[in-house]
């Protein structure tokens, strides 16, 4: 049975001030539930918001990581250094570093490995642009986003990644996908996962949809079949936003 899984991502905002506030206010609303729930902070309120979520069951997670152990890597984390302040999930492959970042489907897959050689379970991020869904390509570019992602991976570590089809036109736009574009293409990744594992891995796996979630549509989205769970930007720094998103 896959648990359900609601991540706020919380891009390049916030202090640590303001984050030791959202965690006081958020974790006074959040009560023990069956939804997995975790914030993606920038890196320097990372180790804040694992001390005030301590004991909580909210869970912290990096937004992006190196795939080397060291080196002269000027400006990066490694998965060790993320260990070590005790980080329990990391974000790969999100549209916005494949965007402005230059990050491909090679190094994600890179990064992908080197997380599952730690304790940080990986959330992979796949996802078409308006272009490539206005040219009917959709379902051929995340398919192959996948493919590329989970290449020489065995299906033991598979199951231990996250999958978030985030579409970016709908990222941040305030336009979402419907809860029926947005199931079809979590069912085609679920695919996708079968061909290069098998029905019993693919089962396993937890698929979120991403892209303008927020308070009036996570219930109608979270009840889709092929939707496990939600990675929500702009509507997790608000605390009462985002309980009401994890209380779906
Ligand atoms: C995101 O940052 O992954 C995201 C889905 O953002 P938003 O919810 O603001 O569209």
């Amino acid at each position: 049975m896959r648990i359900p899984f609601i991540a706020g991502n919380w891009k390049m905002y916030k202090t640590i001030a303001e984050a030791k506030a959202f965690a006081k206010e958020f974790k006074a609303l959040y009560h023990d539930t069956d939804v997995k729930t975790a914030i993606f902070a920038p890196f320097t309120q990372l180790q804040s918001l694992v001390s005030e979520f301590d004991g909580s069951g909210i869970a912290v997670g990096a937004q992006n990581v190196h795939f080397e152990k060291e080196g002269a890597f000027t400006g990066e984390l490694s998965v060790q250094m993320l260990e070590e302040i005790k980080v329990d999930y990391c974000l790969v492959g999100h549209s916005e570093r494949r965007q402005y970042f230059g990050e491909t489907d090679e190094t994600v897959n890179l990064k992908l490995k080197a997380l599952l050689c730690s304790k940080i379970l990986p959330v992979l991020c796949v996802g078409e642009n308006l272009e490539e869904r206005e040219e009917g390509k959709a379902k051929l570019l995340v398919g192959a986003q996948v493919k590329a992602a989970f290449d020489g991976i065995d299906s033991k570590d598979a199951e231990k990644v996250t999958v978030a089809y985030e579409p970016v036109w709908a990222i941040g736009t305030g336009k979402t996908a419907t809860p029926e574009q947005a199931n079809d293409m979590c069912a085609c990744i679920r695919e996708t996962l079968t061909e290069l594992y098998d029905e019993e891995t693919a089962d396993r796996i937890v698929i979120q949809y991403g892209g303008s979630v927020k308070p009036e549509n996570a219930t109608e989205i979270m009840n889709m079949e092929e939707i496990d769970g939600a990675l929500v930007g702009g509507a997790s720094l608000e605390p009462l936003k985002f309980i009401e998103i994890v209380n779906f």
